[in-house]
């Protein structure tokens, strides 16, 4: 994804304002498709529902159909705007991972993230947004940390 970032970037047609755009938007899908796909369709909640119950496990999307549907987008998006989705998206990864993976004590940035989303994990219909509570803010399904 970051090779996928740089060259997207590193195109002629790649601008701040498609970047910045395509960030926005991303944060935007992130939450819809956590909500409405991953929460509520079958064919997607199923395999959500495995990373509910084994969050430490290893699974989710693969990058293979990651890049199936950034090439996709390719088609129809600007390299700008992909760019910025592609950030996002890397973005959401890794802070997805780390709240799982890494050891995060309070004090650390990340920590407020991580109760979030472990109130998430706990049943609540809540914090659907990983790397933003904008969203969240905006449905109102935002919950503070406890
Ligand atoms: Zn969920
Ligand atoms: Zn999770």
């Amino acid at each position: 994804m970051p090779i996928l970032v740089l060259l997207l970037a590193a195109t002629g047609g790649a601008t701040f304002a498609g970047i910045a755009l395509g960030l926005a938007v991303w944060t935007l899908a992130e939450y819809v498709i956590h909500r409405y796909l991953f929460h509520a369709l079958p064919l997607f909640r199923d395999a959500h529902d495995l990373h509910h119950a084994k969050p430490h496990a290893r699974t989710g999307v693969t990058s293979w159909h990651s890049l199936g549907i950034f090439g996709v987008l390719a088609l129809v998006l600007s390299a700008g705007v992909l760019a910025g989705i592609a950030l996002g998206y890397l973005a959401y990864i890794t802070a997805h991972h780390a709240v799982h993976h890494w050891t995060i004590r309070p004090g650390h940035p990340l920590y407020g993230l991580k109760l979030r989303h472990t109130m998430h994990h706990r049943g609540i219909e809540a914090n659907f947004g990983v790397t933003t509570t904008l969203w969240d803010r905006v449905f109102r399904t935002y919950r503070a940390r406890r």
